[in-house]
């Protein structure tokens, strides 16, 4: 069977191989979001008819949590005989298995999933008080190279389809479900292995499934898309989504920031500066992410140039203490300095936010997902 080609998710690609597999292979149900999934079954029936199966088949699978599904199952759905076969080529199961499930004394749960090709990709689940938050991967390993992250160290192996993203989050709240997770899982943070702009049109099926109120309707002003800053994407993702976006800024100045992020080099700030201040939509606002690494880029002085860049533009910053990465020169600051930090970039009206380290003792903290790297360490 033939996918409507220009709506059929490329994404089946990355999970299947590659080559002339792909078209004999069982096709992600979790790759496609509404539009992609009623075009299909358009080519079987009217377009109402389809919009209407394509309705009751993700609040099924995905808002309901089936893995698996027959005729009787579809029938029971009211799914009419037009529409069976077509579905029944389709494949519900979960893309990833749990390779390793990993809880940190304070809550939060590495996962370390793997998918069909045995490609591993982490996904971190951090419970709160007022929010339970998962951070997940949009690609196995990173091409980014930031010297600072583990991820980055892996190189990349390749991208991770929609439906595999989507996956990391039916695995998760499934996990949180049955563990009587309180409260449930609202907040979705592209933070985890991998660069989402280097995969956009993946990461934003994915977003629109996750947040299509059919599936799994997480609010879009809950869902956070994390980039180093490829400038040169943000009209698309803008175009494409509600969610929120944050961005690795890292250091105060170009010659510190392209030592340890080589986009850097490619983009300097004032071009990420002018492309946020020429595509930021009304209305909507930029979170800042400002890993502080001691004695290089956590001076108080270093903090009034982070304010005079960000002067004028919506946004927040959030301050990271530096996780145990690759580099073993780049350390944390004391909690005063860390302090000192903050207090000046408060002082110049900036809203800022520490983010405390979860999941530090497992390697699920920002930064510390090794992919496959972990397995190694785990034999
Ligand atoms: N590639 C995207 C998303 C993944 S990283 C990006 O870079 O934004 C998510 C966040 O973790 C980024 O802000 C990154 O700067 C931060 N991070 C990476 N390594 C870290 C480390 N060792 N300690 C603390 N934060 C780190």
């Amino acid at each position: 069977m033939t996918p409507a080609r220009s709506h059929a998710p490329s994404a089946d690609r990355g999970s299947q191989g590659s080559g002339a597999a792909i078209d004999r292979a069982p096709r992600l149900l979790a790759s496609h979001d509404a539009e992609s999934l009623t075009a299909a079954l358009e080519a079987h029936g009217t377009a109402s008819a389809a919009r209407s199966v394509a309705a009751k088949v993700l609040r099924h699978v995905f808002r309901e949590d089936a893995t698996t599904w027959d005729d009787d199952t579809l029938r029971a759905l009211d799914v009419g005989g037009w529409a069976r076969p077509f579905l029944l080529t389709m494949d519900v199961a979960p893309s990833l298995e749990i390779a390793d499930q990993v809880p940190s004394a304070d809550d939060t749960v590495r996962l370390l999933l793997r998918a069909r090709d045995g490609a591993l990709v982490e996904a971190v689940l951090i419970p709160g008080p007022a929010r339970t938050t998962l951070c997940v991967s949009s690609q196995v390993g990173c091409a980014r190279a930031c010297t600072f992250c583990e991820t980055g160290r892996l190189g990349l192996a390749r991208q991770l389809s929609a439906g595999e993203i989507v996956d990391q989050v039916r695995i998760a709240r499934r996990i949180w479900r049955s563990a009587g997770g309180d409260p449930a899982l609202s907040n979705l943070v592209f933070m985890g292995m991998g660069e989402p702009f280097d995969n956009l049109a993946e990461v934003l099926r994915a977003t629109r499934l996750l947040t299509d109120g059919r599936a799994f309707g997480l609010a879009p002003s809950r869902v956070t898309v994390s980039t180093v800053g490829v400038i040169d994407k943000l009209p698309a993702f803008f175009a494409g989504t509600r969610a929120e976006l944050a961005v690795s800024l890292n250091a105060p100045d170009d010659r510190r920031r392209a030592a340890i992020m080589p986009i850097g080099a490619r983009f300097p700030l004032a071009a990420l500066r002018e492309a946020l201040d020429r595509t930021l939509p009304a209305g909507r606002r930029v979170l800042f992410e400002y890993v502080l690494f001691e004695g290089f880029n956590d001076a108080p002085e270093d903090a009034n140039l982070v304010a005079e860049y960000i002067r004028g533009l919506r946004c927040r910053v959030n301050v990271i203490p530096s996780n145990p990465g690759p580099d073993p020169s780049l350390r944390p600051p004391s909690p005063d300095r860390i302090d000192a930090f903050v207090a000046r970039l408060s002082a110049c009206g900036v809203t800022t936010l520490v983010r405390r380290p979860r999941g530090r003792d497992v390697g699920g903290a920002c930064g510390q997902l090794a992919g496959a790297r972990r397995l190694a360490v785990l034999r």
